[in-house]
């Protein structure tokens, strides 16, 4: 075991955080507040291989795991400038269509995924559905060689500046009659396919959004790992099952990730203001009504980003079990206590900064609800204990 960064990660840490440096938070925050995307960021990251560096070096990515882009997503984050799409677009859908799509699938999206240009988001969430996944009803119909897709979608994030999307759904077995799950990547500009900015009270520049898919015809090759002869295929039952639960751990880790470098940016803004605030005479840092919560704030952080590095270090080692083995765990335990921790330390830094805790040059008053987002998305912290119950301790399952 080496907790040591390679030399290669600790230059990338640094290639990022100058990057995030340049853009930062006061980039950010006009952008944020207009419900804008953080489109020179993201392309500029792109460009100098951030955004692909999970990707195979084939289909032009930097052929690094999920620690490299976890470790990128942290220091952008950190800088005040994270970009959620990298939850979505390399992390999940990357990781999906990398592992299971064909050859010609991997050529037509995973280039445009690596370099940034394609930006593919990943609708899952169905209103009538929430956590319980197994009951979505968005249902693809064979018409001829085509799919044909019905059903809605919501809270899916960056539909408006995404160029494709990976969208969960269920084809009905034609033996048994049986929905079964099944992923289609797709352009967003398909006939059929619209969608609704959901108004939200966290202000970031990625909006949520309500999805609509009234008879999108697909072509039978938008099936990830596309299968030639259709439903009828003796298609392994679990196929679909495989390619979402490759996308799960790495999108725990990559939501660890962004709450573990939200934490770093509130700390690093309460300990400046706490070094240099003074108002008996001697810096608020002093006081250890203040210095202790923040001290308490990052061993947590610091414990939640070990966790993290675990969780990235197994999977890019080739345990990626997701319902249960090491990584599921520690991916899972990551992102629960990344949110923890990054909650923890949004709201102590809110506390030290007093009223300018809450103005909004500081960020920190809507870094709050921020960071409490990932108590929710992409899996809520209940979902979590329900797995660590289950698979770590044993327990029955409660639901
Ligand atoms: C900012 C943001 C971005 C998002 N982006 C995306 C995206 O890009 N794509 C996408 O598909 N989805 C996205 N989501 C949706 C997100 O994944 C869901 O909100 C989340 O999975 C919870 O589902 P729900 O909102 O339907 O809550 P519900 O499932 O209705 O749950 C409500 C509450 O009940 C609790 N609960 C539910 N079941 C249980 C149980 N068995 N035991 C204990 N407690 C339980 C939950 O933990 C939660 O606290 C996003 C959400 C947000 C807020």
């Amino acid at each position: 075991m080496d907790f040591r960064e390679t030399d290669e990660q600790i230059a990338l840490r640094k290639a990022v955080a100058e990057l995030g440096k340049r853009y930062g938070h006061d980039y950010t925050a006009p952008r944020a507040l207009a419900r804008e995307p953080l489109t020179e960021l993201w392309r500029e990251a792109g460009r100098s291989g951030f955004i692909g560096l999970n990707i195979p070096e084939e289909y032009d990515g930097g052929g690094a795991g999920m620690y490299e882009l976890a470790l990128a997503s942290e220091e952008l984050n950190a800088a005040g400038c994270g970009l959620l799409m990298m939850v979505v677009s390399p992390a999940i859908n990357g990781t999906i269509i990398s592992r299971f799509g064909t050859p010609e699938q991997k050529q037509r999206w995973l280039p445009g995924i690596a370099s940034g240009e394609t930006i593919m988001a990943f609708g899952i969430t169905e209103p009538d559905a929430g956590s319980n996944s197994h009951n979505i009803t968005t249902t693809a119909r064979r018409d001829g060689d085509d799919w044909v897709l019905s059903g809605r979608k919501v809270f899916v994030s960056g539909v408006d500046h995404a160029q494709a999307i990976l969208i969960v759904a269920r084809t009905e077995d034609a033996r048994t009659g049986k929905l079964k799950p099944a992923l289609f990547a797709f352009p967003t500009d398909t006939p059929g396919f619209e969608y609704r900015a959901i108004d939200m009270d966290v202000v970031m520049p990625d909006r949520q959004f309500l999805l609509f898919l009234d008879d999108v015809r697909l072509p039978a090759d938008a099936l990830i790992g596309c299968d030639p002869l259709g439903s009828q295929a003796p298609r392994g039952e679990n196929t679909a099952l495989a390619q979402l639960f490759a996308g799960l751990n790495p999108e725990r880790i990559m939501a660890a990730a962004g709450s573990v470098g939200m934490g770093r940016y509130a700390l690093d803004r309460a300990v400046k203001y706490a070094n240099e605030r003074s108002v008996w005479g001697k810096p608020i840092g002093t006081h250890q009504g203040l210095a202790h919560p923040l001290a308490k704030a990052k061993v947590e952080l610091e414990l939640a980003k070990l966790m993290m590095q675990k969780a990235a270090t197994l999977y890019d080692s080739g345990d990626d079990g997701a319902d249960s083995g090491a990584v599921g765990e520690s991916a899972n335990m990551a992102k629960y206590a990344a949110a923890e921790a990054s909650v923890a330390c949004a709201d102590q830094a809110v506390q030290t900064l007093g009223g300018n805790g809450l103005a909004s040059e500081y960020g920190l008053g809507n870094l709050l609800i921020g960071a409490r987002v990932a108590r929710i998305a992409p899996v809520s912290r209940e979902m979590i204990l329900n797995f660590v119950a289950q698979f770590s301790l044993g327990l029955p399952k409660s639901y």
